[in-house]
């Protein structure tokens, strides 16, 4: 597809971010063992009930190890706390199918606390997934008829499962499992196989893996990433970057078997100042639903689309030259995209106090 007619085959590609910048994947070498504390703007108060210290759990793994056998000795199990009322756990979030499920209701919790003008824009516009686990992307388009329509892959699915399952397992036992899986999907990643970004068995220390409080924050972590990531496809629409929603009837997706090709139809240049509004738009629309939850669930914050821009920051340091991911290569770097999600949340919340 020419760039003549880009515009109806044209897609904003958000993710796949690996341009070259500082390569955050350099560990600090001796963080304190992480105890697990209500973010400032995260919880109600008393959701989990006050944290265990974090003790008894022994050190933890070398930040950096090599990931053969996942091997550092895995910490206790701390008793579980039974869940605070009006609050009780989350279910766990298992497999694409909850997970699909988990996206669309994220999506639709985002368009209701949009403004009625930009609710009239992207009602009905229909998400789609592709199921190739070895692509870690979402885009916003419009298909061969002109229709609007946003997409993620599989692989995407599963990079923000892979997140939230060990930043739910670091938060509550003072582990490093974040940094060895973001090693080892990145390592996947870019392999010349096309490996995917599925967690390993493992990385989480199997006695750990059952802990309904993990799992909880697990669901939640995967929300809020869900959230930024989808909201900024979403806004490339209402704010007409793609020229095809205007208010449709609820649309018919294009056949999965068309993603492929739409995806690689990506008009080629990207469109710098379309990124940072779209991340600016879709930030302040995952803290608007936010605040409408507090008190009533936990509150997501921009810090879903951190740790999603700093998932990419690895990939893009594992990347380096690859020529594999050279196509990746036209959208904007990590390093300048989180400075742009801070700088937009700071002044949110100076502009929502409380
Ligand atoms: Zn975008």
């Amino acid at each position: 597809m020419n760039r003549e007619t880009g515009r109806r085959g044209g897609l904003l590609s958000l993710w796949i971010v690996l341009s070259s910048c500082a390569p955050e994947a350099q560990p600090a070498p001796q963080a304190p063992p992480l105890q697990y504390a209500p973010p400032p703007y995260g919880y109600p108060q008393g959701y989990y009930g006050a944290p265990a210290p974090p003790q008894g759990y022994g050190a933890p793994p070398a930040y950096g190890a090599p990931p053969q056998g996942y091997g550092a000795p895995a910490p206790a199990p701390a008793p579980a706390p039974a869940p605070p009322p009006g609050h009780p756990l989350l279910v766990p979030l298992v497999g694409a199918v909850m997970w699909q499920a988990e996206t669309r209701a994220v999506l639709e919790e985002l368009k209701a606390h949009l403004t009625p003008d930009k609710v009239a824009l992207v009602t009905g516009i229909p998400l789609v997934f592709d199921p190739d686990p070895t692509q870690v992307n979402a885009f916003a388009g419009c298909d061969d008829s002109g229709a609007p329509f946003i997409a993620g892959t599989e692989g995407l699915l599963e990079a923000i499962d892979g997140m939230s399952q060990t930043k739910a397992t670091d938060e509550l036992f003072g582990t490093r499992t974040y940094d060895t899986y973001a090693q080892v999907a990145a390592a996947a990643l870019v392999s010349p196989q096309g490996g995917s970004a599925r967690l390993p068995m493992g990385i989480v220390p199997a006695q750990l893996v059952p802990d309904l409080r993990r799992l909880s924050r697990a669901h939640e972590i995967f929300d809020e990433i869900v959230a930024f990531t989808f909201g900024h496809e979403l806004s490339h629409h209402y704010l007409g970057h793609t020229g095809c929603a205007h208010g449709q009837p609820a649309g018919i997706p294009p056949a999965v078997s068309d993603l492929g090709r739409l995806a690689s139809s990506v008009v080629p240049l990207f469109n710098q100042p379309n990124e940072i509004a779209a991340d600016s738009a879709g930030c302040i629309n995952v803290l608007d639903t936010g605040r409408a939850r507090a008190g009533v669930a936990y509150r997501w914050s921009e810090e879903g689309g951190l740790w999603l821009l700093d998932f990419f920051s690895r990939l893009d340091a594992a990347a380096g030259a690859s020529p594999l991911l050279g196509f990746l290569r036209t959208h904007p770097s990590p390093a300048l995209r989180i400075p742009v999600v801070q700088g937009v949340a700071a002044t949110w919340r100076f502009q929502h106090p409380g």
